[in-house]
């Protein structure tokens, strides 16, 4: 089995938060295709698509560069990248939230008292912009993993982390002082793939089976 010219490529999370949803989406909407763990594709048997499995982190940066024509990942990931991709529809699942939060016994409770402060996160462009934006100035550490320990190590006063139930908030002795972003699980596409006829027609095509599943899920 190779990669067909005349398919589109869709790049989905081989491994992580996304990956189970994502599959079951593409199930659901009646694509038929094998998946094993250790695969790096698969072809779809009844539509013309093939599908890679990548680290989300790399997403945005295939659709903007044409590797593939779709993407489905977190919005935070694709904000983050600060690539021109273009957001076709989000999926109403992998929701989360990007977050200021400070230690509960700080007494901080709005971000202009973060000025000349620290401020730790993985996601240093979405979080660079939106001090700026509010004209908060701080600096910003980029840590890779485990933001939500940087406070109480001094290494940070304050992080900008993803929260969903806000469980490891809680267990870090953290409060959210200010929302930062809304995300959850998005198509992205290739902006020369929507302007190509034949892409196009298949791209619509997928995008039709998804809304009637998507507004079943709402
Ligand atoms: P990869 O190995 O592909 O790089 P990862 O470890 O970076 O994966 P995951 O932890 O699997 O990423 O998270 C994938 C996405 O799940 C996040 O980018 C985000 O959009 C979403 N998500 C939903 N809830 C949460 C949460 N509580 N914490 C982190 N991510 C969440
Ligand atoms: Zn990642």
């Amino acid at each position: 089995t190779r990669l067909s010219e005349d398919h589109i490529k869709l790049a989905i999370q081989k491994d992580g938060r996304l990956t189970e949803d994502t599959r079951n989406l593409l199930r659901t909407v009646g694509l038929h295709f094998e998946s094993y763990k250790q695969r790096l594709f698969s072809i779809c048997r009844n539509f013309p698509m093939d599908i890679l499995y990548v680290r989300d982190d790399d997403i945005a940066e295939y659709v903007a560069e044409g590797v593939v024509d779709l993407g489905i990942v977190g919005r935070n990931l694709v904000v983050e990248s600060d690539k021109p991709v273009t957001e076709i529809m989000p999926l109403n699942y992998g929701h989360c939230s990007l977050k200021v939060a400070v230690p509960a016994e700080s007494g901080i409770t709005n971000i202009e008292q973060l000025s000349g402060c620290k401020v730790a996160t993985s996601y240093p462009v979405t979080t660079s912009r939106f001090f700026q934006e509010r004209n908060v100035d701080v600096n910003v550490i980029t840590i890779s993993g485990s933001v939500e320990i940087t406070p109480a190590l001094g290494v940070a006063s304050a992080i900008v982390d993803l929260v969903s139930t806000g469980s490891s908030l809680r267990l870090n002795d953290l409060v959210a002082i200010d929302n930062v972003l809304d995300s959850q699980s998005v198509i992205i596409a290739n902006r020369d793939s929507l302007v190509n006829d034949h892409k196009a027609a298949i791209i619509e095509r997928l995008l039709t089976r998804c809304r009637g599943v998507i507004a079943a899920s709402e």
